[in-house]
């Protein structure tokens, strides 16, 4: 079968890997570069701690990291394990935290309540929950890696091509359209990110709404202790380590049917949440006044009712939909590669029946 795949983020190309893998013809069609989307504006953490933790999310974490721990173990690609921590202020809040660390225990992920912020002097803290495990990728490193490896199994990857349209004859797919070209598909994968919504123009009644996450860089004197967790607050503001300092983003999963944010490129945090940012980091012990701001972006998410993707065929026969991420592609993305691969060969499972399209109707 020829399946023609919309977007070459981790997630088309996780798509476009394990359906070439089971000898599909794959035609990827990326406008920009591999990876250049959101999977470029990602903070990229593997994150084990499912909160709230269900049997459902430790059962997708678990087929995901399958995939990504062979890859590490081969050299492939390179893990940053640095470990997560969820900082509480308030006791209910601490409360609740303690009830995700006996379940994610009894799922055999390595978790603990900590006392205070761990290495943060956080005056407001009342304790934290911690998972060792968690850590972090470089986004565009994983894109790049599955592209490279649908090829090998006879994947063409074409990017700086943008596609305009999808045909559709008597309610199933026939062809993508491109600027000046009709290639025949006998399938499509709509593997657009945040722009998927509107790529094909067929997917504006889906329960998918984008929101902002902004980010900023800041570079730290080399006496600054850097080595710190991936921590998230409970004002959504988190800080993630990287080579030059320390970022530090929002992060809003929430879905709301009236809100939806309009994704651009190239823009970059304003001077207010840069404030915010300081006065983060300046609660948390550090001298923030030394810090220079090195860069900042806004990527953005794509978020679903209930916080799961939406994943399989959709209302047209023959075409299938890898969107909604909820903030986790990354964490996701080889377990959605794969469920794809199975829906379009006409399999079906408990796994693909959750995430399907028609879960909303
Ligand atoms: C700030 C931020 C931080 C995040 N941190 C984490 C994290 O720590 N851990 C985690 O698991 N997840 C995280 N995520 C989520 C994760 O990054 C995303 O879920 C994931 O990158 C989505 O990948 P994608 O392939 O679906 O989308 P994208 O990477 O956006 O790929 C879609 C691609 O489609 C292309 N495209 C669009 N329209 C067309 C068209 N018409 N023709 C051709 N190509 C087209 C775009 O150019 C783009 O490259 C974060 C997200 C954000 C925004």
């Amino acid at each position: 079968m020829t399946v023609g795949i919309i977007g070459g983020g981790v997630i088309g190309t996780s798509c476009a890997y394990y359906l070439a893998e089971r000898g599909h013809d794959v035609e990827l069609f990326e406008r920009d570069d591999i990876g250049g989307g959101t999977t470029a504006a990602s903070m990229a953490v593997f994150v084990w701690q499912a909160v709230p933790p269900s049997e459902f999310a430790h059962e997708l974490r678990r087929r995901a990291w399958d995939e990504y721990s062979v890859f590490i173990e081969d050299g492939e690609l390179e893990y940053t394990q640095t470990g997560l921590l969820h900082v509480a202020w308030l006791d209910s809040t601490l409360e609740t935290y303690r009830e995700y660390a006996d379940s994610l225990r009894d799922a055999g992920i390595d978790a603990e309540i900590l006392p205070d912020a761990g290495p943060y002097d956080d005056e407001r803290a009342v304790g934290a929950l911690s998972t060792p495990e968690d850590g972090h990728f470089d986004p565009v490193a994983i894109a790049e890696l599955y592209a490279e490896k649908a090829r090998n199994v006879g994947a063409t990857i074409r990017t700086g091509t943008e596609v305009r349209g999808v045909q559709t004859e008597s309610g199933s797919v026939t062809g993508i359209e491109l600027a000046d070209e009709r290639i025949p598909v006998d399938a499509v994968v709509n593997a657009a990110g945040p722009w998927a919504v509107d790529v094909a123009g067929m997917d504006a009644e889906l329960p998918v709404r984008r929101t902002a996450g902004p980010i900023v860089g800041f570079e730290t004197p080399d006496d600054a202790d850097t080595e710190i967790p991936f921590t998230l607050f409970e004002n959504e503001l988190y800080v993630r380590r990287y080579a030059k300092g320390l970022y530090v983003g929002h992060y809003n999963t929430e879905f709301r049917a009236d809100e939806d944010a309009t994704p651009t490129t190239g823009d970059s945090p304003d001077d207010d949440f840069e404030r915010r940012a300081r006065n983060l980091l300046t609660e948390l012990g550090f001298d923030a006044d030394r810090f220079r701001r090195e860069t900042g972006w806004i990527g953005y998410r794509t978020v679903t009712p209930d916080g799961l993707p939406i994943v399989g065929e959709g209302r047209t026969e023959d075409y299938y939909l890898a969107v909604g991420m909820s903030g986790l592609g990354i964490t996701r993305a080889p377990v959605v590669g794969q469920l794809i691969s199975e829906a379009v060969d006409g399999e079906s499972s408990p796994m693909l029946r959750q995430l399907s399209p028609g879960r909303f109707e």
